[in-house]
C-alpha cells in the first residue's frame, strides 16, 4: 500500500521539535531552547488539531450531521483549520471574523469555499461590541443570539468546546514528552482559548509534576486603541491575568501554569526576526512571543542546561501583509 495518506485528517499532528541552535548561539544562551513547529500541520497552524477534533467528536456524538453548516467565531487560524476540514468532508462553512485581521486569512477561507462574515455586519455582535468592546466571550454570546432561529447549523465554539484542550492532552503533550525522551523541563505557550496550554500542561504535569508550565499574554499597549490606531497585535492571544473574570475562556485551566509573562508585539517581532535570520524558519507573531519568554527563562542562572520547549502556533507566511517581516 506504500505510504499514501487518504485525507488531510491523516496529516494533522506529529509536528517536529527543533533545537534553535543558531538562535541559542547568537543570544549566548546556556539552556536548550526548542521550538515545537506547529506550522507543519496541513494548514500551517496548531488549530488544525482542534478543528479536526471538534468536528470528529461532534460527528460521533451526532451533534453534527451531513448537510449542516459549521459556524465559528475566530481571529483566523481556527477558521482556516475548520474551513479546510469542512471542505474535505463536504460540510458548508461560515466564519464570523474580526474586521481587522490580515487579508490572507479571508483569502484562505474563501479558497476553501467558506463564507466570511465580518463581526461588524452582525447587528447583535455590533451592539455587543458597542457595549462591551471587542470582548470575545460577549461576542460569542451575541452570535448565539443572532443564529438562534437558524436550522441545520453547528457552532464549533472553541473557547468552550472541551475537544480543544482534550486533543492537546491526547496528542501535542505526548509528542513533546516522547520527542524529548521525557526530558522537557519547561514548557512555554501563549493563551488564546487556553486549549493548548491547558492540554499540554496537564499532560506534561501528569508525567512529571516538576515540569514548569509558563503562560504568555500580550501587554496592554499591544492592542489597538484610539491612542494607538496603528498598533499591530499578537493575533490570537488574549490577556488572562489582571482582567475581569468574564474575560477568561472556559478552556483555560488556571491551575496549570506556574508562571506567566507579558510580551509586547515589538518584542515578539524582534525574537521572530532573529530566529528567521539564525535558524532559517519563519514563524508567526505569537511564536515570537513564546520565544521571547523562552529566552528570558534561558538567561536565568537556575535554568542553565535545561530543556525549554516553546510552542510555535503558526507560520510567518500568514503575516506578510503586516510589519512582522517588512524589509528594514
Ligand atoms: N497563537 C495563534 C496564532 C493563535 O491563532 C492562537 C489561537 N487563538 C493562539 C496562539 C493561542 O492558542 P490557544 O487558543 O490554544 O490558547
Amino acid at each position: 500500500m506504500g505510504n499514501i495518506n487518504q485525507s488531510i485528517a491523516e496529516l494533522v499532528g506529529r509536528t517536529p521539535l527543533l533545537q534553535l541552535n543558531g538562535y541559542i548561539r547568537s543570544q549566548k544562551l546556556e539552556a536548550e531552547v526548542i521550538g515545537k513547529l506547529e506550522y507543519f500541520n496541513p494548514n500551517q497552524s496548531v488549530k488544525d488539531r482542534i478543528a479536526l477534533a471538534m468536528i470528529e467528536e461532534a460527528e460521533e456524538s451526532g451533534e453534527l450531521k451531513k448537510g449542516d453548516t459549521i459556524i465559528e467565531l475566530t481571529s483566523g487560524n481556527t477558521g482556516i483549520g475548520l474551513a479546510a476540514i469542512a471542505a474535505s468532508k463536504g460540510y458548508p462553512f461560515r466564519i464570523y471574523i474580526q474586521d481587522q485581521v490580515s487579508k490572507e486569512r479571508f483569502q484562505v477561507i474563501h479558497a476553501f469555499g467558506g463564507e466570511t462574515v465580518k463581526l461588524s455586519e452582525v447587528p447583535e455582535i455590533a451592539e455587543s461590541m458597542e457595549k462591551y468592546g471587542p470582548d470575545f466571550i460577549e461576542c460569542v454570546k451575541a452570535l448565539e443570539r443572532a443564529v438562534k432561529d437558524e436550522k441545520n447549523i453547528w457552532f464549533a465554539d472553541q473557547s468552550r468546546n472541551t475537544a480543544n484542550p482534550n486533543i492537546h492532552f491526547k496528542t501535542t503533550g505526548p509528542e513533546i514528552w516522547q520527542d524529548t525522551d521525557g526530558g522537557v523541563d519547561i514548557f512555554v505557550g501563549c493563551v488564546g482559548t487556553g486549549g493548548t496550554l491547558s492540554g499540554v500542561g496537564n499532560y506534561l504535569k501528569s508525567k512529571n509534576p516538576d515540569i514548569k508550565i509558563v503562560a504568555v499574554q500580550p501587554t496592554e499597549d499591544s492592542f489597538q486603541s484610539p491612542e494607538r490606531p496603528e498598533q499591530e497585535e499578537i493575533t490570537g492571544v488574549h490577556p488572562f491575568e489582571n482582567v475581569e473574570e468574564r474575560f477568561i475562556p472556559a478552556n483555560l485551566d488556571r491551575k496549570v501554569y506556574d508562571e506567566w509573562y507579558e510580551v509586547h508585539t515589538d518584542q515578539a517581532y524582534e525574537a521572530a526576526r532573529e530566529l528567521a535570520r539564525k535558524d532559517g524558519i519563519l514563524v508567526g507573531v505569537s511564536s515570537g512571543a513564546a520565544l521571547y519568554v523562552a529566552t528570558l527563562l534561558a538567561k536565568k542562572p537556575e535554568n542553565k542546561g535545561k530543556k525549554i520547549v516553546a510552542l510555535f502556533p503558526d507560520t510567518g507566511l500568514r503575516y506578510l501583509s503586516t510589519h512582522l517581516y517588512e524589509a528594514e
